[in-house]
């Protein structure tokens, strides 16, 4: 539930906020995405008045914060290291970032470019989806897609991003999801679980599908329950194994027999999507007859 990662930084395509108190106040006025490095590309968000103001705080958080092996921040270049000339200096304490110019990118964040009509429908999508699961209000739905969005947009300008940025709901600045109510943290664990995966978000454009698939995996698991249910089983808890568009299979297996059920989203053609002996077969626990060695060793005379 964290924004980012620092031990694993390299690998991810996460954004990394740098001064992220400033969010909602806006104080800057200004956003800036900062891409450093041509592979592995590690990705900023700095709110800051001007680019070279971008860099001084970029700068002071990586010499605070960074591994140093990601991107060195020196005193001063060595000699004979010849791309110093390209190198950025600045910060509080007036160091390098040991990183070619021309292998960063800076661009400033448009938020009113992107059509509030468009963050409105993902949000209302997204608050449809949490009303259609839980009884709530539309103060706690504002505040779970506040963390949601904020935890999980990892695109500067995306729509997602843009909910937690122009939400009604204010934080105070050291609070986290945890802080919320148990309902609230429960709505922001059902978006996870359906828009993510390992931590990534599923692609935006697939919300519609996500939120269908989603209802359709639900609604399976709830008519298979049903029969599983009728046939006298007493069935555990599912074992999902999803994509992040909602798309495939579920399995329960019967507490007392060990029947199985299974769901499948998208079945093969032909193929069924509620099936097993669970829904086929009663509840009865089948016992295999022991072999004599069995039973000797059972009764301690082996
Ligand atoms: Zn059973």
């Amino acid at each position: 539930m964290k924004i980012y990662r620092i031990a694993d930084i390299s690998s991810s395509n996460d954004v990394i906020y740098v001064n992220k108190e400033d969010y909602d106040g806006n104080f800057w006025g200004h956003s800036w995405a900062i891409d450093v490095g041509i592979t592995g590309t590690l990705h900023f968000v700095v709110n800051a008045s001007s680019e070279s103001e971008a860099f001084d705080e970029l700068i002071d958080y990586l010499e605070k914060k960074m591994p140093e092996e990601l991107i060195p921040i020196v005193k001063e270049p060595k000699l004979g290291d010849e791309d110093e000339e390209r190198w950025i200096r600045g910060g509080n304490h007036g160091r390098y970032m040991a990183t070619p110019i021309d292998e960063m990118q800076i661009k400033e964040i448009n938020y009113t470019k992107l059509h509030k009509k468009q963050v409105n429908a993902l949000k209302n999508k997204l608050g449809s989806f949490l009303a259609d699961h839980f009884v709530t209000t539309a103060n706690d739905i504002e505040t779970a897609l506040y963390w949601f969005s904020r935890n999980f947009s990892t695109e500067p300008n995306s729509e997602l991003y843009n909910i937690f940025k122009t939400s009604k709901y204010v934080p105070g600045w050291k609070e986290t999801v945890d802080s919320e109510t148990e309902l609230v943290k429960q709505m922001y664990g059902l978006l996870e679980d359906t828009f993510t995966l390992n931590g990534m978000l599923s692609i935006p454009s697939s919300v519609d599908e996500a939120i269908e698939n989603n209802l359709t995996l639900s609604k399976l698991k709830n008519e298979a329950l049903q029969a599983c249910i009728s046939r006298g089983h007493n069935m555990g808890v599912w074992d999902d194994h999803i994509s992040p568009s909602g798309k495939g299979t579920s399995f329960n297996t019967c507490v007392k027999c060990g029947k199985e059920v299974m769901v499948d989203t998208n079945p093969p053609p032909n193929g069924i999507d509620i099936g097993g002996e669970a829904v086929a077969l009663s509840c009865k626990p089948e016992y295999e007859m022991a072999t004599p060695e069995e039973l000797k060793r059972e009764l301690g005379i082996g």
